[in-house]
């Protein structure tokens, strides 16, 4: 497994996203907001100044056309000429004030001296001119140069014969127009340059101002004084033609935008809230969601790389884990021990007790074998009841050796499953690296390899890899091929017989049959080398149907009381083994009750069917059924007497061991002991003195067979032995058994 970089949880990734999401819009929002409102603000205020200046330039107008009103006229030439007071102030002045508001009215003559004074609606002495003169008559020399460009005909282009302009007047701005008093048609004589000058003076005060502001709707327009300070964009200044300031208009600035935003800020605040609301709540409910899934992901993650049963780490991830370990050690960490753990009896513990029981035995075994390794090793279930560990950084063997027994002894404890009591073993191959030339996967060979020599030695114990397993396993395929050509052209199999004498020690009351394999170039083979090797690769049939069709053959040609056969479990489980053994007795002509078979304490254990049935069958054809190798397995009264046994075998070790143990003496009385309550025979085999038989005999035991009496012989040898014994006189026909 790769193992993950941590990177941000995935949750505050999320939370991160959509906070920055409900900023960036609400910024966007915002933004928008300020820019319309600017936007419309400053429309406003541009419009609203150009309003102003309209207003202004209206009313200046208007100042002019209402004084032209009465200046081009022939009685106010006459009556001007005439400096009549009373006709001015009813015409050219006063009525001006009362009509049209005028503030100032002056009439000057062709000298510019004053004829006429008129202010806020009161006709003055002319000399009240002499206070504004300086302001009034540069704007009336303009008025005169004008008029004598065009009198002249400087001018061409017809002008108005008028001044108008911005001034200060009294201390406030005002709008001051100046104009000729003109005869009106050819009745009165008019000479150039003897025109009398009208002159009206408009205030530009709180009546004018609020006379422009009601028209454009204008609110708290009013005269800024020049020293004060106020609102720029909502204000416009008077310049004189001069160019001067000569004070500013200034009225309340129109804010669409920000009253639109005053007016719509409680519900934009209140919808903002509600936003935010509904965020925090969607934001509750994706942290949950993604936490969630960021658990599930975790879950999913330990669940492809941990067994689910034991949680133990899973095949995919062990082999990570070797891998790095085998290169850690290749770079000169320690040496690396690969500990291959197998189950002695967990397929018996799954047919007998049901798979639960199984899969406890497995959980129960992963904890044992946690809680027994170091911190830094790593367990591993490989499948099944295979258990794999890895240690890393070993200075040598012996620590992997020492965790492998203890390891060996936590297994042989009892365990405890669905109230049974349950002994099982393991067995365990070792292999060290690291391996120079190879990589992990080697490793993992040589473990397995190591696992099966273990087994093979008797399980329960463990087994350390070694150079010449590999050749071991070469060697076996070969004999393997070589068995098979052995039996196909039936070449190098023969059978020796052992002969096994009856209590008196002279009697030959039957001899067993055991296999012997000339072979090519390891001569004669070991039985136990090349019948596991037939066992294993599905030979065991065929060879065993050979030796029963030979033995029951031989027997049958000469007068030995029974034959005895060897027959392995795999033989027995089939269910037309007994269908064979019929077939081949009747075939050869022999009486089944003188033959037997011999079975292991192991089959016995076999819960198959096809096992029971073919004993039953078997013994109810008259086959004897003898148990061999009696006492090293672990049959129980039970079982003997569940199966119905002809006879006992004791196994040689017991013998052996008599005469230099004293327990073993007593373990045979007792064996012989129980065998009289079972009411079966006893065979005593391997005995190899005198000593050893003068006590099975005391001991009470029926047959005896060892080197002692006769060594396996061939066939022939048999014959002649039979025969002796025949042309001795003390021969008399054995017991059958
Ligand atoms: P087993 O059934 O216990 O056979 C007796 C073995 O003890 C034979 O070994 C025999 O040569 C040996 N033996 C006999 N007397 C003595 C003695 O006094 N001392 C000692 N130390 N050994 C003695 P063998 O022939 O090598 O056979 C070994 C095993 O191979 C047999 O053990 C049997 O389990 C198996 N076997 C042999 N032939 C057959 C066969 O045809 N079929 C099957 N299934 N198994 C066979
Ligand atoms: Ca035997
Ligand atoms: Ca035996």
């Amino acid at each position: 497994m790769a193992s993950r970089v941590p990177s941000r949880p995935l949750t505050s990734q999320v939370t991160l996203a959509v906070l920055a999401l409900a900023v960036c819009s609400v910024a966007a929002i915002a933004g928008f907001g300020a820019y319309a409102m600017i936007h419309a603000d400053r429309d406003a205020a541009a419009t609203q100044r150009t309003f102003v200046a309209n207003g202004l330039r209206e009313q200046i107008e208007a100042t002019a056309q209402q004084q032209e009103s009465v200046t081009l006229w022939d009685d106010a030439v006459t009556y001007a000429k005439a400096h009549d007071d009373w006709w001015m102030s009813e015409n050219l002045s006063v009525w001006m004030h009362a009509y049209y508001g005028h503030d100032r009215v002056y009439v000057l003559d062709q000298y510019n001296d004053p004829v006429h004074s008129m202010v806020e609606g009161v006709v003055v002495p002319k000399a009240a001119f002499e206070h504004v003169a300086p302001v009034l008559l540069p704007l009336v020399e303009r008025l005169r140069l004008l008029m004598m460009q065009v009198a002249s005909g400087e001018r061409s282009d017809d002008p108005k014969l008028a001044v108008t302009d911005i001034a200060t007047v009294a201390g406030g701005p005002a709008i001051v127009s100046v104009m000729p008093i003109l005869p009106s048609s050819d009745r009165v004589e008019q000479e150039p340059g003897t025109e009398y000058v009208h002159v009206t003076v408009q205030q530009i005060d709180a009546t004018l101002i609020s006379t422009i502001a009601e028209h454009y709707h204008l609110l708290g327009a009013r005269l800024a004084p020049l020293a004060a300070t106020f609102d720029t964009t909502a204000s416009m200044p008077l310049i004189g033609s001069d160019g001067t300031i000569l004070g500013y208009l200034t009225w309340d600035r129109d804010r669409p935008g920000l009253t639109f935003i005053r007016k719509t800020a409680p519900a934009l605040v209140g919808s903002l809230l509600a936003g935010g609301a509904l965020l925090w709540f969607l934001l509750r409910r994706l942290r949950r969601a993604s936490a969630q899934l960021e658990r599930s992901q975790n879950e999913t993650e330990f669940l492809a790389f941990h067994d689910t049963l034991t949680g133990l780490a899973n095949r995919a991830l062990f082999d990570d884990r070797l891998q790095r370990a085998h290169l850690s050690a290749r770079r000169g960490n320690g040496k690396v021990a690969l500990l291959y753990v197998d189950l002695d009896r967990f397929k018996h513990v799954n047919d007998t007790l049901g798979h639960a029981a199984g899969d406890e035995l497995v959980r129960q075994t992963a904890a044992r074998l946690k809680s027994t390794v170091r911190p830094s090793d790593s367990v591993a279930r490989l499948g099944g009841d295979e258990f794999a560990v890895v240690m890393e950084g070993l200075r040598d063997v012996r620590t992997a050796e020492d965790l492998c027994e203890e390891l060996l002894a936590e297994i042989a404890r009892p365990f405890e499953l669905m109230g049974n009591q349950v002994h099982i073993g393991a067995s365990i191959g070792i292999a060290i690296g690291p391996d120079p030339e190879a990589d992990h996967i080697e490793l993992l060979r040589k473990a397995d390899i190591a696992l099966y020599e273990a087994k093979k030695k008797g399980r329960g114990r463990y087994e350390v890899f070694a150079g010449d397993m590999d050749e071991l396993i070469a060697r076996r395929r070969l004999i393997e091929a070589e068995l098979r050509t052995a039996l196909s052209e039936n070449l190098g199999l023969r059978l020796v017989y052992q002969p096994v004498y009856a209590a008196d020690c002279v009697t030959i009351a039957g001899a067993e049959a055991l296999m012997r394999w000339d072979h090519p170039v390891h001569g004669g083979l070991s039985p136990i080398q090349f019948i596991a090797i037939a066992e294993e690769r599905g030979m065991m049939e065929e060879l065993g149907t050979w030796t029963l069709r030979t033995a029951c053959a031989y027997a049958a040609r000469t007068d030995l009381p029974w034959v005895a056969v060897n027959v392995s479990p795999v033989q027995l489980r089939e269910s037309g083994f007994a269908d064979v053994v019929a077939d081949i007795t009747r075939a050869c002509g022999l009486a089944p009750d003188r033959l037997q078979i011999e079975i292991t304490e192991g089959v016995l254990l076999d819960n198959g069917d096809g096992t029971r049935r073919n004993l039953a069958r078997l013994r109810a054809m008259g086959v004897r059924v003898a148990l061999d190798d009696f006492g090293t397995g672990y049959s129980s009264v039970n079982y003997l007497r569940r199966y119905g046994i002809d006879k006992l075998k004791v196994d040689r070790s017991f013998v052996h061991m008599l005469g230099k143990d004293e327990t073993s003496a007593p373990i045979v009385k007792a064996i012989l002991d129980l065998a009289k309550a079972l009411k079966v025979r006893v065979t005593i085999e391997g005995v190899e003195t005198a000593r050893q038989r003068d006590i099975v005999l005391a001991l009470g035991a029926d047959e005896l067979q060892g080197y002692f009496f006769a060594p396996p012989v061939e066939a022939s040898e048999l014959g002649e032995l039979l025969a002796a014994r025949a042309g001795d006189r003390r021969f008399r026909p054995a017991n059958r058994a």
